[in-house]
């Protein structure tokens, strides 16, 4: 028998179940006989005068029946059929534009891709952007120019010096401002035609279901494996695409996540997190500051075609994108049947604990009180130290370029970078106190476990590393 590929969105109406077997010989046929197995599903395909509905895509293999027989296409046993519902708009009629804006866009009306109608669904059209820094910059300030009629922000961030390298929604004037106030300033003024929402918080298990179900489509500019799991997984759990994009250094990637519209999503890809540290984020390996730019743009590129319908989308396929040798490459991407969240027996089917996923210990409130364990030395501690006279054998594990950045040389420090730690542990004696640092504390935190092992017993790690050094003791050590 035939079977039919349900959509994730439409498996509430069908049983929850993926895929059906159903009797019949044509396209028309099999599409009857699922509905009446299944008769909520009848007003979601049909509309009141029996018609398959205009945003029903019903495709044979890969070929869309309308390019074939439309509903009398005849169908074989062995036929996948797959029902992709469109993405934005539907049955409500589209918006119309105002004299204003066929003058702004313009340029998009006059070319036949996009046209009059192509412009009403992106005004038609909503988008939430999790996260307003590297990758969301370029998506803001794109996706608002081109026209989406309502974008949604999130973010908890606020502005810093450390951002504008990359982050270029936001200036000079706006550090220490929420990065959401600051980019709502800046997407207004580029077109105040359109609708901007804020969520100055951090997406969590709790709250992403209710921030993302009231858009069409999600985009995922996050830096971290947490957020990154969970958009993918609340984007299935509510049928909508999810435009992926990531960076690190001179390297992107991007690609489409849309089991709905038949192609994996990102657990497909990569079932589990790397182990914590592993995989170095932006802040501690660094990053091209043009690279979010190349990125986004390509991710804000994707979500237009999506809406207004045009060309081939990243689905099942992941660009790579290498700044250095500046070239492109494409992965084929394959639904997992396995997959935990899209796969034919799902496991996963609701939000889960994604600190506790990644392993990651969820960061303390800002407000707790500071607990020191005694293997840390806070910065004004280890600074009332060295004043005091102690002799301290100092040890900065972090690389010679960000050396150059800042160090505590004037207090006898030493480079020994993480790296080279463990074959160059023979140069330090076990007798001295020894102070390990770093940027932040996490690759201080491992040296410290290689001393323990190697016999050390007076070492301590410096709390917070050498910003926090600069926060506390010394405004005028460079943070980077
Ligand atoms: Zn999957």
């Amino acid at each position: 028998m035939p079977k039919i590929v349900i959509p994730t969105a439409l498996r509430q109406y069908a049983g929850n179940t993926a895929a059906v077997e159903v009797q019949g010989a044509t396209a028309g046929e099999v599409l009857a006989s699922l509905t009446s197995q299944y008769p909520d599903l009848k007003k979601h395909l049909y509309d009141a005068n029996g018609k398959l509905r205009s945003f029903v895509n019903v495709f044979i293999n890969d070929e869309d029946i309308r390019s074939l027989q439309g509903e009398n296409t005849p169908i074989k046993d062995s036929d996948d059929v797959s029902i992709i519902p469109a993405i934005a708009g539907g049955a409500e009629p589209l918006p119309d534009l105002s004299k204003d804006e066929i003058a702004r866009y313009s340029r998009h009306l006059i070319m036949p891709e996009v046209g009059m109608d192509g412009q009403r669904k992106l005004k038609a059209a909503s988008i939430l952007l999790i996260g307003t820094g590297g990758l969301g910059s370029p998506l803001g300030l794109y996706l608002a120019a081109a026209g989406i009629g309502r974008l949604g922000l999130v973010d908890f961030d606020v502005v810093d010096h450390s951002n504008l390298q990359r982050q270029i929604v936001h200036g000079t004037k706006d550090v220490g401002r929420p990065k959401i106030q600051s980019a709502k300033d800046r997407l207004s003024d580029i077109n105040p035609h359109i609708q901007i929402d804020t969520y100055e918080t951090a997406l969590r298990a709790d709250n992403a279901l209710e921030i993302i179900k009231p858009y069409d489509i999600v985009i995922d500019g996050t830096d971290n494996f947490q957020t990154r799991y969970l958009a993918n997984d609340a984007s299935v759990l509510l049928g909508k695409p999810n435009v992926y994009g990531s960076i690190f250094r001179f390297d992107g990637q991007a690609s489409v996540f849309y089991p709905g519209g038949g192609g994996p999503c990102y657990r497909c890809l990569y079932p589990e997190p790397p182990p914590p540290g592993l995989v170095p984020s932006c802040a501690e390996g660094g990053v091209l500051g043009i690279l979010p730019g190349i990125i986004g743009v390509i991710q804000a590129t994707e979500a237009i075609k999506l809406i207004i319908g045009e060309g081939e989308p990243l689905i099942g396929r992941l660009l790579l994108f290498d700044a250095l040798k500046m070239k492109f490459r494409e992965l084929k991407l394959r639904r997992n049947p396995e997959c935990p969240l899209c796969g034919e027996n799902p496991t996963i089917k609701e939000l889960i604990d994604y600190d506790a996923f990644c392993g990651i210990t969820p960061p303390e409130p800002a407000q707790k009180v500071e607990v020191v364990s005694d293997w840390e030395v806070t910065p004004a501690q280890l600074k009332a130290e060295l004043d005091g006279g102690c002799k301290l054998t100092i040890i900065d594990v972090r690389e010679p370029h960000e050396w150059q950045i800042g160090n505590l040389e004037q207090y006898g420090s030493k480079l020994i970078p993480l790296g080279e730690f463990p074959s160059r542990v023979g140069e330090l004696n076990p007798d001295e106190d020894i102070v390990v640092h770093c940027k932040m504390g996490g690759r201080s935190a491992k040296a410290y476990g290689v001393l323990k092992e190697a016999g050390f017993t007076k070492i301590r790690n410096l709390k917070g590393g050498i910003l926090a050094w600069s926060d506390q003791v010394d405004p005028n050590l460079p943070k980077y």
